[in-house]
């Protein structure tokens, strides 16, 4: 039998990468989404049953625009990757308020309006799945980092809403909430202060790293359960993560 449709949004650098990378190996036909689409072509994938499409995930229009097309060839999405995200951090007392809009607008629209364009779908069909990519940053708190935390703690209440409402339709809703890990995520913070400090608690546990590839591995986890099981959380960190 031919593979299901898979999504995944951010997929041009860090986790979105790593997963695409891990799905297009056991040959599933994928729908990659980010707005740089030629990070995401200069992928080392096979691209024969890939389809890419520049989206932000903001923009709901354009979102479901791009999965109908890639559903036209391959069916229905039988899973979607709600991994797009940014991390802005700063202290709440000068941080511009615009880099709290981005994050609320990403982090939690972006993963609702991805929910909003499946769900009708996957609940018809009583079959499908959702995994968000939230953080430990969505159940605990950490200085500098109030917005985020603000739209990671929104992603984990909306899942967890949102896999109440739909369970009774067979279709799950799972989060994965990773601890720090070396992607591009630091790459946008333009306090140069907060990222001295975020620096400093990584070198105080021996410079950490949690290899994206193992994010996609718990991710692949949820999926591969049968349907009628569901991993509602993974929250998954380098050993060494004390908080
Ligand atoms: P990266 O910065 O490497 O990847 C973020 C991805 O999100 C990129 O592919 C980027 O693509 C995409 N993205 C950002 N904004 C938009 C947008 N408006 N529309 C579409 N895509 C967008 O970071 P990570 O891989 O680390 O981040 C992935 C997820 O993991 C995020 O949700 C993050 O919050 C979460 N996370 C990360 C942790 C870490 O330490 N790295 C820890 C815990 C959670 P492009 O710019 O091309 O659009």
């Amino acid at each position: 039998m031919n593979k299901p449709l898979i999504v995944i949004t951010g997929a041009s650098s860090g986790f979105g990468a790593a997963m695409a990378q891990n799905f297009n190996q056991q040959g599933y036909p994928m729908l990659l989404l980010a707005r740089r689409v030629a990070r995401i072509k200069a992928l080392p994938l096979d691209f024969s049953n890939v389809r890419v499409a520049g989206v932000d995930v903001t923009d709901q229009a354009a979102f479901r625009a791009a999965i109908e097309t890639a559903e036209k060839e391959f069916g229905q999405t039988d899973l979607l990757v709600n991994n797009a995200g940014v991390m802005l951090l700063g202290n709440v007392m000068n941080q511009d308020p615009k880099q709290w809009q981005q994050m609320l607008d990403v982090n939690v629209m972006g993963v609702l309006n991805g929910m909003q364009i499946v769900l009708p779908e996957m609940t018809k069909r009583e079959h499908g799945t959702v995994v968000n990519i939230s953080s430990l940053a969505g159940k605990k708190t950490f200085v500098n980092h109030a917005a985020y935390v603000a739209s990671k703690f929104g992603v984990h209440g909306l899942s967890e809403t949102i896999r109440e409402e739909v369970s009774g339709k067979n279709v799950r809703v799972a989060m994965v909430a990773p601890g720090a890990a070396e992607t591009e995520l630091l790459t946008h913070v333009t306090d140069q202060g907060a990222l001295k400090d975020y620096q400093a608690w990584k070198d105080s546990m021996g410079g950490i790293t949690l290899d994206p590839k193992h994010v996609a591995e718990a991710v692949n986890f949820i999926y591969q359960m049968p349907q009628d099981v569901n991993i509602r959380e993974i929250d998954i960190a380098a050993t060494r993560q004390d908080s």
